[in-house]
């Protein structure tokens, strides 16, 4: 028997056929959103069938499909997604009707790449862990006692939304100051910017072409190993935030590790230089040993991985 993985996203669907742990056959297909609930559902359905032919075998042969979905999942499987334009839509329900006598599971996709690090990568043997990740927005996912783990109503991991400050924009969500707004690669990007929109001298611009259009958190980190003084700026004003979140998370769950993914963890030696000294020096108390702080393993196939596991 089989398990097939699913990674649905903002502009594509990955599927994938996972074997011990290895993903074997890949399929995808682009999102057209304006099709919404039912264009997800074609969607899905294509790339299961996509994996079937590729790997020669039937729907009896597959014992579950997981599916990771950008959004909010509640105890039924009916998910809500603004990106995708879904409300409440009866997903799992729907899938259960096409594949019937498939075990199908939905969870929300920060969860699934937190599950996808504890069952293969830096969260391995793990039970209680907790997974940030640092992309265009701050994603976090949790497990407890080896499961994802996402409150009452579908909401109780959204990290990214934890308030730690007053910040100069608001966020997204429509509160001010959360933790996304100080360590979301966007929010890197939009300090720079602003540091530099007041007049500050910066190689991050001859970096960015002279465009402060082109700003990415990447040139930011390089401009940090050449000691620019706008770079330091913002990478101090990052890290504080970061640790904040950090330590508000440890008194609140105290996991047993943290992993930190997403494009922004791309300058490991950059974020985990000093935190846990840090962390240390801020927990309350600490005598008992803190959750451990490591980089998380996989890039781009967390989703699959994880929602494969499920
Ligand atoms: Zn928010």
């Amino acid at each position: 028997m089989y398990n097939i993985g699913i990674d649905v996203g903002g502009t594509s669907i990955k599927a994938g056929l996972v074997e011990d742990g290895i993903i074997t056959v890949k399929a995808s297909k682009d999102v057209d959103k304006s099709m919404g609930f039912y264009g997800v559902v074609r969607d899905i359905e294509y790339v299961v069938n996509e994996i079937l032919r590729e790997k020669g075998m039937t729907i009896e042969e597959v014992r579950t499909i997981g599916i990771g979905i950008p959004g909010v999942v509640n105890k039924d499987g009916h998910v809500s997604c603004v990106n995708l334009g879904l409300k409440n839509d009866p997903l799992e329900m729907k899938l259960k009707e096409i594949f019937s006598n498939v075990k199908i599971v939905v969870e929300n996709d920060a969860n699934v790449a937190a599950f996808a690090e504890y069952k293969y990568g830096s969260m391995r043997g793990y039970d209680v862990g907790v997974m940030i990740t640092l992309g265009t927005g701050v994603g976090g996912g949790i497990i407890i006692n080896g499961k994802p783990f996402s409150g009452a109503h579908g909401i109780g991991s959204e990290l990214g939304h934890i308030i730690l400050d007053s910040n100069y924009y608001d966020c997204n969500c429509g509160n001010n100051g959360c933790f996304e707004t100080f360590c979301s690669a966007t929010a890197i990007i939009k300090y720079a910017q602003k540091l530099i929109g007041e007049g500050k001298k910066s190689t991050i611009l001859q970096f960015a072409q002279n465009n402060i259009e082109n700003i990415t958190a990447k040139m930011v980190f390089d401009a940090y190993k050449e000691n620019d003084e706008v770079a330091i700026s913002v990478v101090k004003r990052f890290k504080e935030y970061l640790i904040r979140g950090i330590v508000s998370i440890v008194h609140f769950i105290d996991p047993e590790i943290i992993s930190i993914g997403g494009g922004v963890s791309n300058a490991n030696e950059i974020i985990l230089d000093g935190l846990e000294e840090e962390l240390n020096k801020r927990v309350i108390y600490n005598g008992n040993g803190i959750a451990k702080i490591v980089i998380a393993h996989f890039k781009n196939d967390a989703g699959i991985l994880g929602a494969s596991a499920l």
